[in-house]
């Protein structure tokens, strides 16, 4: 390692980890790491952290880090080699299954953590260099159901569509399905801020969670029964006469059918269904219609179904009879969960999109992206697997596959068959920096630069466009992603289109997505420098801004981006048991949300025609889009778009060979799959394990005490963990975290029953039967 300071001052960036993007400030350090320092311009989280972004330069110098390329040896080990010489046996058998396959043969696998530069250039790889239409990412398994539901709706979707500084300014927030208080600690503020201002909390969650216990009102449903739940508080809603009428003339579309379908779900059914009471129903009603603005938020517990995108779409109906959506400090937004998880599914490495959005199938927007890319509109292949599915055909259809950022041998539902898929394959190569355990089981491993040792942007939760910058230079023998696909396209045949250095992919992601719903033309990285982020959508304005066809926020693009659609490998509700010490207790000094974010206008007084680059003066820069909706919503016609849906049990219901429910998610010290917080000693400290969180009446039916091995047991197989026993969740629910592989693999059990639009897989309910294990 050389370890060397690239700048004499402390460098500002942002957090490896999730799509809060924390803002921090790094120093380099001995040891060919940094230190991180509170960066308090940053308004998000104004210098707070949490324990993962305080811990994330331990990985940097980590002795797991790779850092040379390894090859399978004839006698099976994997053994350190050259870069050319991993380079050419990739390149190799790229073309040895293309020739004998056929070009879908190949896969290509990528992550929602990847900066937009990777992400762009590694959709462009998998078109233009390998002609395959199989690529997609670890983003399918997170929101992709909201972003579909979104799009659905509103015609277009950006996680928020408005920042997280309303939060405070609204009445009342329903959070359903998300526990930020662990997955993300330190927006926690926002939420508190909102209480402190007299606005309230309802929590939609089957667990008792920390954020859960913060709230004015809990509902725990059962889990994959929230679609039911939202429609029975829709019921309400219009049977208390409390519709916005006029509102929902102007803005909508679609009420009648919406409102029949709510009808049929009585307060008392609902109640049934759900196992929430009626009062509850009727409470949270009251709470969520009283004020004169509010908000949905959802996460990963809706998403994550086989029905996710009308449970998203069920919430989304709720705000809209309610005139929520597109109104000042109100609306429904995801909290998406992946560092990248926004950018990365606006940039190509999506199995059914182009670059600004684009929907691949859209004949304009595939002229536009090849004329940048140089090639022919009818050689770009047309869309191919998701992501469960490209990794159920790893060994039939699909016989060699590239993996960027990604460890599916963990995150991926049905684990154990798709560890088996990945095993059938002619060969596997696999970028990251550890031995992940989908990296053991690669023919090459290319150890890649992380975080704070690269330049790239990453677009938050919030849709903020942001820089992370390079504080040190990596180790001695790793490389870039964009170096990986530099040497890899080069070897292809392809010599330019394929540059090492990040400013120059995104000048280039900048005209592809021009025009595009999530146009990114106006943005560079001298802004994003000096204004500390920028919104999408932020077109180009003066001299140089392409063919003029600038979309006023809030209009349809005429390549409005396909529900079918996704983000980051995979959270859920997280949450750690009430007795795990918290690395992530937030810095003292955390911000005061109450506080405007400097550089966002008012949301009451913001309107989408003072961003409207047409009105301004020429050259102006355009100041970015921090509030979508406000006039108009990104339909043709400008109207939202209620959909009619019903409940419907969940892919998995509980019978008598698998009697209880069991969901996954995330604690507060470990992130994803793992890969890298699993190699911090301080959060493994606070985190060494997975384990079974049970009801103490499922303990006492089953004998079980506290730690006592219990073993878990889904129709796809079987993992073991010790057992807590904790009064905040369900009698008929277990949850497990998903971060370990082993024994305790939680996906392992998982279901891949795919929502229909997004396909998303079943990750948050499935039938299991819960036994104890002989110690
Ligand atoms: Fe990183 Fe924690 Fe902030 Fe997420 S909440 S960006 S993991 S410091």
């Amino acid at each position: 390692r050389t370890g060397e300071r690239t700048a004499a001052a402390p460098v500002p960036t942002h957090c490896p980890y999730c799509a809060l993007q924390c803002g921090m400030n790094l120093t380099p350090a001995d040891g060919g790491t940094v230190e991180v320092s509170e960066r308090a311009d940053f308004p998000v989280n104004r210098g707070a952290l949490c324990g993962k972004g305080r811990t994330a330069p331990a990985v940097l110098a980590s002795g797991a880090r790779l850092t040379s390329p390894l090859v399978r040896s004839d006698d099976g080990a994997l053994v350190p080699a050259g870069w050319d010489e991993a380079l050419d046996r990739i390149a190799r058998n790229l073309v040895r299954t293309r020739a004998e396959y056929g070009a879908d043969a190949l896969g290509v696998f990528g992550g929602g953590g990847l900066t937009n530069e990777k992400a762009y250039a590694l959709g462009k790889f998998a078109r233009v260099v390998l002609g395959t239409s199989q690529i997609d990412y670890n983003g399918r398994f997170c929101m992709s159901s909201a972003a579909a539901a979104g799009t659905r709706a509103f015609g277009l979707d950006r996680g928020l569509p408005f920042p997280l500084e309303d939060i405070p300014r609204t009445g009342c927030v329903i959070l359903v399905g998300s526990n930020p208080a662990e997955t993300m600690p330190p927006s926690l503020r926002y939420f508190s801020k909102l209480r402190e201002n007299g606005g309230t909390l309802i929590v939609v969650d089957p667990r008792r969670t920390r954020t859960a216990d913060q709230a004015d009102l809990h509902l725990a449903p059962r889990p994959g029964t929230d679609l039911a739940l939202a429609l029975g508080l829709l019921h309400l809603v219009v049977a208390e006469g409390r519709v916005d009428e006029a509102y929902v003339e102007e803005r909508t579309a679609g009420w009648e059918e919406a409102r029949a379908a709510a009808m049929a779900h009585w307060p008392e059914y609902v109640e049934r269904i759900t196992g929430v009471p009626v009062p509850e129903l009727r409470e949270a009603v009251r709470l969520f219609c009283a004020p004169d603005a509010a908000m949905v938020l959802t996460a990963r517990g809706p998403e994550q179904q086989a029905k996710g995108t009308d449970t998203v779409g069920a919430w989304i109906n709720l705000c809209l009879a309610t005139g929520r959506a597109g109104r000042p400090r109100s609306g429904y937004g995801c909290l998406t969960g992946q560092g990248n998880g926004q950018g990365g599914r606006e940039h190509g490495q999506k199995a059914d999109q182009l670059p600004g959005y684009r929907k691949l199938t859209d004949p304009a927007a595939r002229r536009h992206v090849a004329g940048v890319w140089g090639v022919d509109p009818d050689s770009l292949p047309g869309p191919g697997r998701s992501a469960y599915e490209l990794l159920d055909a790893l060994g039939t259809d699909i016989r060699s596959l590239l993996v960027m950022g990604s460890n599916p041998v963990v995150s991926a539902p049905r684990a154990a068959h798709v560890e088996g898929r990945l095993r059938s394959l002619d060969f596997l190569a696999v970028c990251d920096v550890v031995l992940s355990e989908t990296a053991e089981l690669a023919d090459v491993v290319l150890p890649v630069t992380q975080w704070a040792e690269e330049t790239g942007t990453t677009t938050s939760l919030e849709g903020r466009v942001l820089l992370r910058r390079r504080a040190i230079t990596p180790p001695d023998g790793v490389r870039g992603d964009l170096e990986v696909l530099h040497g890899l396209a080069a070897r292809l045949g392809v010599e330019k289109g394929f540059p090492t250095e990040p400013e120059e992919v995104f000048e280039e992601l900048r005209r592809a997505s021009a025009g595009g719903p999530a146009d990114y033309s106006g943005i560079d990285y001298g802004r994003l420098a000096e204004e500390n982020g920028v919104f999408w959508p932020c077109p180009a304005t003066g001299a140089g801004a392409g063919d003029g066809s600038v979309p006023h926020p809030g209009t349809p693009s005429p390549e409005t981006p396909d529900p079918d659609t996704a983000h980051p490998g995979t959270p859920a509700p997280d949450t750690a048991h009430p007795e795990t010490p918290d690395p992530d207790t937030a810095h003292p000094e955390t911000p005061d949300p109450d506080t405007p974010h400097p550089g966002t206008p008012d949301p009451d007084t913001a309107h989408p025609e003072t961003s409207n680059p047409d009105t301004r003066h020429p050259g102006t820069p355009h100041p970015g889009t921090p509030r979508l909706f406000l006039d108009r919503f990104a339909t043709a016609d400008g109207r939202a778009r209620f959909v009619p849906v019903a409940h419907r049990p969940s892919a998995e219901e509980p019978d008598a060979e698998y009697p209880v429910l069991l969901t996954t998610g995330r604690v507060v010290a470990q992130y994803q799959s793992g890969a890298q917080t699993r190699r911090v000693a301080e959060l493994n400290a606070a985190a060494p394990g997975p384990f079974v969180e049970l009801h103490p009446r499922l303990a006492a039916r089953l004998g079980a005490a506290e730690g006592d091995p219990l073993a878990v047991v889904s129709r796809r197989g079987r993992a073991v963990a010790p057992a807590r026993i904790t009064t905040g969740i369900r009698p008929d629910t277990v949850f497990m975290p998903f971060h370990w592989p082993g024994e305790g693999r939680a996906n392992t059990l998982t279901n891949p029953a795919l929502d229909p639009t997004s396909r998303m897989p079943e990750f948050k309910v499935c039938a299991v039967r819960v036994e104890t294990v002989p110690r």
